[in-house]
């Protein structure tokens, strides 16, 4: 295995709960990413950085209410430490009430080189960090998680992915759903059949142009009829177009494109 010189990505996650990330880094893709060095991974205790004499990393609100907040001195700290030879380090707080985290989200984090994950408990973190140390807020989607390790975890593994050479096939990336606001084709293995119901004939042609002019189209097929409002960013090559028109397909991408104008 060739192992980089210099990984391509740091994650630094800063958590009370560290071994809560410890196993989904240990495991797949991630854990082939890390052993060949295209990226690291620095799971960082928040308590490591929590100097009374109870470690605290949390405390009541102010004004009173329910549950804890997390304080800002250990963050800061812990913050500062991450950043002391990467300056440029982008820090990422992982909360609800951030920006809706998607593939797009994901394709501009994996052009950084250091992310520094934030995962909040109890009610959340002080305001006063958050508005001193967070560069970007992201909540991976409209529910409330315990904490933020799930959801940075969300991230590590949607950006890693994206990363030159972290996949297998150089390509796959590319051909995923969301990739080219397409949704992937449905995938079938053996056995040829299974219930009564047999692989398209195309999968099975062995002809490389039939398969992909059948995978083009399943691709478009299935998000007109699941997630229509993705039509309007997909570019269509001329030849994709004219395939488009052979099946009858145009006049239904071409209105939804025109109705995005
Ligand atoms: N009281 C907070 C509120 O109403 O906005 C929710 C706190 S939640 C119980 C604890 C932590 O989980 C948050 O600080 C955040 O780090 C994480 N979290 C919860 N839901 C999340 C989501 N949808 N996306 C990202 N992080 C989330």
């Amino acid at each position: 295995m060739i192992r980089e010189k210099h990984p391509r990505m740091i994650f630094d996650i800063l958590t009370i709960f560290p071994k809560l990330l410890e196993s989904p880094l240990d495991e797949g893709i991630l854990r082939r990413a890390i052993s060949t060095g295209k990226i690291s991974t620095n799971i960082v205790n928040i308590r490591d950085f929590a100097y009374d004499t109870h470690t605290m990393t949390d405390d009541r609100p102010f004004g009173g209410g329910e549950g804890m907040v997390m304080k800002p001195e250990p963050l800061a700290r812990a913050v500062e430490s991450r950043k002391t030879n990467s300056p440029s380090g982008k820090v990422i707080l992982l909360t609800p009430q951030g920006r809706q985290y998607t593939q797009s989200v994901a394709k501009e984090l994996a052009e950084e080189s250091h992310l520094i994950l934030v995962c909040g408990r109890y009610e959340g973190v002080d305001e006063r960090f958050r508005s001193a140390y967070v560069d970007v807020e992201i909540s991976i989607g409209d529910y409330i998680l315990t904490g933020g390790e799930l959801a940075a975890m969300v991230v590590i593994d949607s950006v890693t992915r994206l990363l030159p050479g972290v996949l297998g096939c150089t390509d796959s990336a590319e051909k995923d759903t969301f990739y080219r606001n397409l949704l992937k084709h449905p995938q079938y293995t053996r056995p040829r059949i299974f219930q009564d119901h047999s692989v398209p004939k195309e999968l099975l042609s062995g002809n490389h142009g039939v398969i992909e002019e059948y995978r083009f189209i399943a691709s478009v097929k299935r998000t007109l009829e699941r997630r229509p409002e993705f039509m309007k960013d997909v570019v269509f090559s001329d030849k994709e177009k004219k395939t488009l028109r052979r099946h009858k397909l145009f006049d239904a991408v071409a209105t939804l494109q025109s109705r995005a104008v």
